[in-house]
């Protein structure tokens, strides 16, 4: 096909995969996939960009990318812990389509569509508009409480993926946020540079600039998804002032291992952009194949942190079960907090400690923990 019709990013979404019979002629399908492909139908639709899905190894059915976009039967088996809104965000929702968890933030769901979609998506109650739950935003309401919440500082623009939105559509949700004093940081939360590259024309970046400061969180999670494509959206948006970070969730036989991760989050600094989280995958319904436990996670932290680039090491969050929020996790580096001192060890596992203050920062001296009779 001509480059032209490729590189229009609404020909990319006219032709996603969206089919049994679309996949087929291109692959051969497991029986798990297949399956999996006709039993989840009412629970995530089903769609992969043809640039998504020139990423797919054909003959391999481990394929990292094959993973993370096509249903496999594992996904219609819910297991008792798991939750159709596994971080409890329809609880804390003032208004529909706002969840308002942290003191000066808010999620604002803007839409339910996405350019393709991630079988472990932890929003999958309500996108990509094939399941029970619809999503109800309402702009008005949501608008009206944003304007008289004066503690609310920071507005993330999720979803669904809000870049799916027309130039116009986008400029005009910026150009509201930007109208009311209070709200300093803007972000968007999006998978389209890594799904439909295509999406980050001039136009668009050139539309962003206006609204300054807008920071994008994109959201890789294997290196492969870094296409040079993908490298020339995020050139763009970098170019463009667009402070960038990545969230990667941590999922079972696509990027469980510090190697692929390294790999993934060195590539990213070479794109600017920051790794910035990596999850815990959430115990969505029917996630339990792509789940790993948290020591995996960890132990995988232990690997990254020191042994590489800070700025290359994301933090590990887990979101707590039923509405927690995010709750960071890391590797134990105090070994032991002893009355006067800490116990520390480093990256390499040596050990070393660090006194208390001699004195407190008010000058007098720290309390005595035992009998007081010598000062020293
Ligand atoms: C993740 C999240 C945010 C943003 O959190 P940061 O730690 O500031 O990135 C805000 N609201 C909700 C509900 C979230 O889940
Ligand atoms: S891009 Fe984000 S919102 Fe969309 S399906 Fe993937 S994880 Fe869910």
């Amino acid at each position: 096909m001509p480059d032209e019709q490729w590189n229009d990013w609404s020909w990319q979404l006219r032709h996603r995969l969206t089919r049994l019979e679309d996949l087929e002629g291109h692959l051969e399908l497991t029986p798990e996939e297949r399956a999996g492909i006709i039993l989840s139908r009412n629970k995530l639709a089903l769609a992969i960009t043809p640039h998504f899905f020139s990423l797919i190894d054909p003959h391999s059915p481990a394929c990292p990318i094959r993973r993370q976009v096509i249903p496999r039967i594992e996904e219609t088996e819910t297991a008792p812990e798991e939750l159709a809104d596994p971080c409890g965000e329809d609880g804390s929702m003032p208004v529909p389509g706002l969840v308002h968890r942290y003191p000066d933030r808010v999620l604002f769901l803007v839409t339910d569509r996405c350019a393709s979609y991630c079988r472990y998506c932890t929003r999958s109650r309500v996108v990509s508009g094939v399941g029970e739950q619809e999503l109800e935003t309402d702009f008005d309401q949501a608008f009206h409480y944003l304007e008289t919440h004066t503690e609310i500082r920071d507005v993330l623009l999720s979803g669904g993926d809000p870049l799916l939105f027309s130039d116009r559509k986008i400029e005009s949700l910026l150009a509201r946020l930007r109208a009311i004093p209070h709200i300093e940081f803007i972000r968007i939360g999006s998978r389209v540079p890594i799904f439909l590259p295509q999406r980050i024309t001039p136009e668009f970046v050139s539309m962003i600039r206006k609204y300054h400061p807008v920071w994008m969180s994109i959201h890789t999670n294997h290196p492969k998804e870094l296409t040079s494509e993908v490298r020339h959206a995020l050139e763009r948006l970098a170019d463009a002032g667009v402070p960038l970070g990545n969230q990667a969730v941590l999922l079972r036989g696509v990027n469980d291992n510090a190697e692929t991760l390294k790999d993934l989050f060195h590539k990213l600094l070479l794109c600017r952009v920051r790794p910035y989280y990596l999850y815990q995958c959430d115990l969505i319904e029917g996630s339990a194949h792509l789940r790993t436990s948290i020591r995996e996670g960890l132990e995988i932290m232990d690997r990254l942190r020191g042994h590489t680039t800070g700025y290359a090491v994301p933090q590990y969050v887990v979101d707590g079960p039923g509405g927690g929020g995010k709750i960071p996790l890391n590797p134990d580096y105090i070994v032991a907090e002893a009355d006067d001192r800490f116990i520390l060890r480093n990256f390499k596992g040596d050990i070393y400690e660090y006194p208390l203050p001699r004195t407190t920062p008010s000058g007098s001296p720290p309390a005595k923990a035992s009998c007081g009779s010598c000062d020293g």
